[in-house]
């Protein structure tokens, strides 16, 4: 079954991808097409190129082209899917010619949706309540099918879900949803393999996201997650005081008196992921991390001999440290490589009553 999600700006497209993901349904969004097409072109990842390439496309293919692609790919892969997210009535409508097709849609009430959308935005991006209603009332006046136009979509919905409340409700209401549509969707008797595995690079990145759990910083949660050219896992670490330390009676703080700080005494989590490394011998492995390595890490990097750093994010850019870092890594020839993950999240549930 391949279920398409549309519904209003904060409305929780997201949350009802998440819990299909986690009844393990793979996932195609338009973003991630667009960012591997913008990459495939050689330019930069951002809205601009999010849109004209988007044009582009649509304009070359056919506007429908898109999520028709994203379609294809889902039945290639077999198993259920999900896509979102379905913007425009044009969009509904091609799909619905397709097999095995069912439209969600999620809303919300207005005001609801605009505390959650300021709850996420960074300070830049804030819009006011007024902006934010007139901005999605010029969205929905198009009828041009190919413009886009959610309230129109959410009429086409076969279901349409509220979210006024707790994300735990969102998910009952589309499990019950979920068990009356697969119950009547056919069944196929061929057992295969299953294709929706987890890429090695998500795979290792989730570790390092993992052991950043461990982590009893109160701030900053960071993990690491070493993996030698056979792809095998050979050193993870989180940051924290060293062995002995009491994280009791070390300070956790970020300012005053340098000693009454944490700075002293933390270390990172790429180091410890270098330093509890099973053998030593980093030399041509890769690490992965969330952020950008600061330029302590970036040293012992280096003198490990890992070969290649592959992170989520680099919101530091601007520090001074992680401007030596990226010196010294270009100096020494360590390969940087930001990840684009294919999963958007990976949900580990250590309940198996229901399973
Ligand atoms: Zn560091």
């Amino acid at each position: 079954m391949i279920i398409g999600i549309t519904g209003t700006l904060g409305a929780g497209k997201g949350a009802i991808v998440n819990y299909l993901i986690g009844r393990r349904f793979k996932h195609y969004s338009v973003r991630a097409f667009l960012t591997e097409e913008i990459l495939r072109r050689g330019l930069e990842v951002n809205r601009d190129n999010m849109v004209s390439v988007g044009n582009d496309l649509r304009a070359k293919f056919g506007p429908s082209y898109i999520v028709e692609q994203l379609y294809l790919q889902a039945i290639k892969a077999g198993g259920n899917s999900v896509i979102e997210s379905i913007r425009c009535p044009g969009e509904v409508g091609a799909l619905r010619k397709k097999e095995k097709f069912v439209l969600f849609a999620v809303d919300a009430d207005i005001e609801v949706r605009y505390s959650r959308i300021v709850g996420r935005a960074s300070a830049t991006d804030r819009i006011s309540f007024e902006d934010f209603i007139a901005a999605e009332q010029r969205e929905m006046e198009s009828n041009d099918p190919y413009k886009q136009n959610i309230r129109r979509c959410i009429e086409m919905a076969d279901h349409r879900f509220r979210n006024d409340w707790t994300v735990e409700e969102l998910h009952s209401k589309v499990g019950a949803v979920l068990g009356k549509v697969v119950q009547g969707s056919p069944t196929t008797s061929k057992i295969s393999k299953r294709k929706d595995v987890l890429s090695w690079d998500d795979y290792f990145m989730s570790i390092a996201l993992l052991s950043a759990e461990r982590s009893k910083d109160p701030n900053t949660q960071v993990g690491a997650c070493i993996v030698d050219s056979t792809k095998k896992i050979i050193g993870v670490g989180y940051n924290g005081f060293p062995i002995g330390c009491s994280d009791d009676d070390l300070p956790w703080a970020r300012k005053g008196d340098f000693l009454d700080t944490k700075y002293p005494y933390v270390c990172h989590a790429e180091l410890n992921a270098i330093l509890n490394s099973v053998g030593r011998n980093l030399s041509g492995s890769s690490i992965y991390i969330a952020l950008f390595p600061c330029n302590e890490c970036a040293k012992a990097i280096i003198q490990s001999g890992i070969k290649e750093v592959v992170y989520l994010s680099d919101k530091y850019a601007d520090t001074d440290s992680i401007k030596a870092s990226k010196k010294m890594f270009n100096m020494s020839g360590i390969k940087i490589r930001q990840l684009i993950p294919k999963a958007r999240s990976i949900i580990v549930s250590l309940d198996l009553t229901n399973e």
